[in-house]
């Protein structure tokens, strides 16, 4: 049927359709229950595919997923989805192989990355810190959730201050610079924004990212088990497969994107798609990134808080390459897994082995942030020999890595519809200011794509969710029983602070093994309370030191450090107030502070 034909029924058409604008994984979700429940749907897509952000290039050498491709544990929805769809997953090469690292110039190749990094790889002080800050960050995200999920929603006024700020500034309380001791601490927690938002840390909210990381079962789940498996034959699929099982007139009419919203009639909404032709719908649902319905000319403009959300959610920047092998050449002597986490420097960030089953073995590598930004302005074989060069160096095998027989990438930057990856951002202020346009409806306007999920907010998983819940709102509104609800997503978080729990003990272990190491010498660890060290020298011949040393990441902290020096030195008043007046203000009488103190225990003696 052409499209004017069909359009001229929907004109007509009683009752008036829902129409869906974008036809990635949550406009098709959304379709796909509204159609069930009997609801005629209209679905438009601006470009010439569906999937949006799942996009598999059919290359000669085999299928590529330029956006999404992996799925992790506690990811039901697209579990549940993948199942229904009889699309098959394969699991990443793991735990058997070795993971590599490469960080300030050396190259580790090692069994558990998270367990060897912390445990053996940094300073005790460094990795006790880190897995402070770890806990800090999962406590925060349990605050959030306890208060209904939806931060804009909240009056807790720790909350409303963690917007205020960006994920550096929290960076920067937690570590704070003092010489060169938390370098790798900083560079950890900058890695850990910019890999899964595809933004540097001075650029979020403080609070987004608390948010994004609950939302997707917490930060140890979110970094790794969510690369768990990928998906055989591509992501895009999926799309696929739902747009077939969709009655004719409501699959996506494609290359035809929304350009104006009439919302101004209460028993209607009018939508102008680019082939000219205004649809009246019942409702309307905008699956796409929030920052593309500022796209749309809405009639009349939509309230405030609705037009200026879009303005304050960037797209981050994640560049995905692809390169093709004769040989797993990583596997071969070293037996590496293909995994790898590149800490600092200015190219690839990460690499995995995607190589589905039966396939030519393929590597996949990330652009991101501030560095996929420059590259992406580079021509894509000067990407392709960078990232070669670095494959090549942290694999140990630089002629292999560059005899590769194939090269594929694509830059989401320069994609209209969606302009960049993997998900759109929030801007500090943005989440408690103009959260609420989110995903509520305004008049017949309903929301849905990753970007207004509860769970898994950013990733495929969350994108089936808010489709359905986006399909739920407009069934009840029309009045027909809702869909049952996806399967919930397990919450792991006990087992997850188990594992650090476990790490932190690992740890301490450490503090007391180094103390012991060192009694030898006549060097004792005296105490340790979180962000303090006291350590007694008796070197022979010359007079016993004490030396302090502090890291105060959190007000509790030092108060506990100073209950801890109270209770056992009494009151040390000079240096004692000094040290922590100077180090509340974090200025230069910090070290005065330090010394006075020093000296002061000094006097007073430690046993
Ligand atoms: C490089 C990259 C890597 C990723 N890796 C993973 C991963 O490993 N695992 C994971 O789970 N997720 C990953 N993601 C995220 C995942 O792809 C998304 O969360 C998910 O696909 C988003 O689906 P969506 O339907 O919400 O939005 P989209 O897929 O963006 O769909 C929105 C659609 O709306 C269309 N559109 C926009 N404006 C209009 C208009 N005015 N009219 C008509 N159509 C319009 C767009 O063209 C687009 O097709 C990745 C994304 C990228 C880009």
């Amino acid at each position: 049927m052409s499209n004017y034909k069909q359009r001229v029924q929907y004109l007509w058409q009683r009752p008036k359709p829902v129409v869906v604008v974008g036809a990635g994984l949550s406009g098709m979700t959304a379709a796909s229950y509204l159609t069930q429940a009997g609801v005629p749907v209209k679905l438009f897509e601006a470009l010439d595919r569906v999937g949006g952000r799942t996009y598999t290039e059919q290359d000669k050498l085999g299928p590529v997923d330029h956006g999404a491709g992996y799925i992790g544990s506690t990811q039901t929805a697209v579990e549940a989805l993948l199942e229904e769809l009889n699309v098959k997953t394969h699991k990443v090469p793991g735990p058997d192989l070795l993971y590599t690292l490469s960080w300030g110039g050396k190259v580790y190749y090692m069994e558990n990355v998270l367990q060897e990094l912390l445990h053996d790889r940094l300073e005790w002080q460094e990795s006790a810190a880190i897995t402070q800050a770890i806990g800090d960050i999962y406590q925060k995200g349990e605050i959030i959730r306890s208060e209904s999920g939806d931060p804009w929603n909240s009056k807790n006024s720790e909350i409303l201050e963690w917007d205020k700020m960006t994920v550096q500034n929290w960076i920067d309380s937690m570590f704070p610079r003092i010489g060169n001791k938390f370098d790798n601490a900083r560079t950890i927690f900058q890695f850990i924004c910019r890999i899964p938002l595809g933004v540097e840390a001075h650029e979020t909210s403080f609070l987004y990212f608390l948010w994004y990381f609950r939302n997707g079962s917490g930060l140890v789940q979110l970094l790794f088990p969510a690369q768990d498996k990928i998906v055989v034959g591509g992501t895009q699929q999926l799309s696929e497969k739902m747009n077939a099982q969709l009655p004719k007139r409501s699959q996506a009419q494609l290359n035809t994107p929304v350009l104006s919203i009439n919302n101004d009639d209460s028993s209607k909404v009018v939508i102008t798609p680019a082939d000219g032709y205004p649809i009246e719908a019942e409702r309307c649902i905008l699956a796409m990134t929030p920052h593309t319905r500022d796209y749309i000319a809405f009639r009349p403009l939509l309230s405030p808080m609705y037009h200026k959300l879009p303005q304050r959610t960037p797209m981050g920047t994640t560049i995905k390459i692809h390169l093709f092998y004769n040989e797993k050449f990583w596997r071969v002597g070293k037996k590496l897994n293909g995994n790898a986490t590149i800490f600092d420097g200015d190219s690839i960030s990460q690499t995995y082995d995607c190589t589905a089953p039966g396939e030519t073995p393929c590597l996949q590598a990330f652009y991101v942030g501030e560095v996929g930004r420059r590259m992406a302005m580079m021509d894509p074989a000067a990407r392709e020999k960078d990232a070669k060069a670095t494959i090549g160096k942290i694999f140990g095998n630089p002629e292999k890595a560059n005899a590769n027989i194939g090269y594929s990438e694509f830059i989401w930057e320069n994609h209209p519809w969606i302009g960049g990856a993997p998900t759109g951002t929030c801007a500090p202020g943005t989440l408690t200011c103009y959260g609420n346009a989110v995903r509520t409806p305004t008049g017949r306007i309903h929301f849905a794509s990753t970007e207004t999920a509860q769970d898994w907010t950013g990733y495929m998983d969350g994108a089936i969710r808010a489709g359905h819940r986006a399909a739920s709102e407009v069934l009840k509104e029309l009045g027909k029983p809702e869909p049952k609800p996806l399967p919930p997503v397990p919450n792991v978080i006990n087992d997850d602070l188990k594992m650090l729990n476990d790490m932190v003990n690992a740890t301490n272990e450490k503090v007391n093994d180094s103390a012991r190491e060192t009694k030898n010498n006549q060097v004792r660890v005296c105490s340790y309370s979180p962000g303090l060290r006291i350590t007694t020298i008796n070197s022979p011949g010359s007079n016993p030191t004490i030396r302090i040393s502090s890291s105060f990441q959190r007000p509790s902290d030092m108060e506990q450090a100073q209950q801890f020096l109270t209770q056992r030195f009494g009151n040390l008043s000079v240096g004692l107030e000094k040290f922590f007046s100077a180090n509340k203000r974090k200025d230069k009488g910090l070290i005065a502070g330090l010394n006075k103190l020093q000296e002061s225990i000094a006097a007073i003696g430690l046993q």
